[in-house]
């Protein structure tokens, strides 16, 4: 087992400071796509709003994504799925690719 580094705050971290500290090991297969035709109906955009990497975001009206900061919450695809479009699909990367948690 692989011991857990000392936290380098002196105060209580935040999670913001915790989530700074994360690494990631980019997968070039996209593991998230997104039909973002589907998106231009969308009422609510619900995925601009659960996904704390903001891997989604409008440019003008136009939904974009960027997956290099994805943390795998899988909030994006629920949310898609039960308020949106149905437009994400979405898969973790491949083995030893994606986000390494540095604390918790
Ligand atoms: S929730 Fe789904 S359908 Fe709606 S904007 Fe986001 S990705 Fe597109």
């Amino acid at each position: 087992m692989t011991e857990k580094p000392s936290m380098p705050f002196e105060k209580p971290a935040t999670p913001d400071d915790k989530l700074i500290l994360d690494t990631f090991d980019h997968d070039e297969e996209p593991f998230i796509t997104v039909d973002t035709k589907l998106c231009k109906d969308c009422r609510g955009k619900p995925c601009l709003y659960v996904c704390p990497a903001q891997v989604y975001r409008l440019e003008g009206e136009e939904l974009v994504y960027n997956i290099e900061g994805c943390m795998e919450l899988g909030a994006c695809i629920i949310v898609c799925r039960s308020m949106g479009n149905k437009a994400i699909a979405w898969d973790y990367p491949r083995g030893g690719y994606g986000v390494e948690y540095k604390y918790g």
